[in-house]
């Protein structure tokens, strides 16, 4: 569906699933999997080049409560919230041999993650990372790596609006694979940061437990208020205009 012009993809968690797997082992031509919130939804208003960016996805899946909400407003319901974090343990989770290429988070976080994964699915393997915090002189050393090692998936986990400008600007020069813009999974699978309890995910306030864990989050989450506001007035000016 269109989000104030921003594509979000009317997709559950198992469908999203299917179609990351058909591109990463029948399609193999490069692909890439966004994963916007009302935030990211909010600076792509203010961003053109994050609006294109996101425009010109394989899919975007709808990751937080926030876009589930907006779509509320506009009278065109998505089916379900796909998390991000989530979809990429589940797509490591599916029992299939496949490479993947770590690309986020700090040094020792993501040589954790490289670690964890390596336990928990034995299956799959990791065939490089490097941490998020590179100069744009490294950028073509990373692509080069990703080119040579030729990862079926590439985990890019440099927070918003970094890692989809990143992934974007790079779409011509990287072969093969499918990225997914991943904000801080690299920090859940290495232990490094926790998604939120149950308790907090059941009610809706994930987004509360963010708050209290980084209160200096707070000025960037009134994004998310200001991201279904403006959704309410586009529906209130087309009843007018209709
Ligand atoms: N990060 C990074 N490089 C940067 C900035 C951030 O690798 O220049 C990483 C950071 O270490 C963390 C992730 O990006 O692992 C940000 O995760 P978060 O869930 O906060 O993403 P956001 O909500 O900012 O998209």
């Amino acid at each position: 569906m269109d989000i104030l012009g921003i594509r979000i993809d009317n997709i559950d968690m198992e469908n999203s699933l299917k179609k990351a797997y058909e591109s990463m082992f029948y399609d193999r031509s490069f692909k890439y999997i966004f994963t916007p919130n009302a935030e990211i939804c909010m600076n792509a208003l203010r961003d053109n080049d994050l609006l294109q960016a996101l425009n010109s996805s394989f899919l975007n899946i709808p990751d937080g409560e926030g876009v589930i909400l907006a779509s509320k407003i506009l009278k065109s319901p998505l089916k379900e919230k796909v998390p991000g974090c989530i979809f990429v343990q589940n797509l490591l989770g599916m029992g299939k041999a496949f490479s993947v290429y770590l690309l986020g988070a700090s040094h020792d976080s993501v040589k954790a993650a490289k670690e964890n994964i390596l336990i928990r699915y034995p299956y799959i393997s990791v065939s490089g990372f490097h941490d998020g915090y590179f100069r744009k002189e490294e950028e073509k050393n990373i692509i080069d790596e990703i080119n040579i090692k030729k990862p079926d998936l590439i985990i890019v986990g440099l927070g918003a609006p970094k890692q989809e400008m990143f992934i974007y600007n790079h779409r011509h020069n990287i072969h093969s694979g499918l990225a997914i813009g991943a904000g801080g999974t690299i920090d859940i699978i290495s232990g490094y940061a926790k998604r939120a309890p149950d308790f907090f995910c059941k009610h809706k306030l994930e987004w509360f437990y963010r708050l209290i864990k980084q209160p200096k989050r707070f000025k960037r989450m009134l994004n998310i208020p200001l991201f279904l506001i403006k959704c309410k007035i586009h529906v209130l000016c087309k009843k007018k205009k209709d």
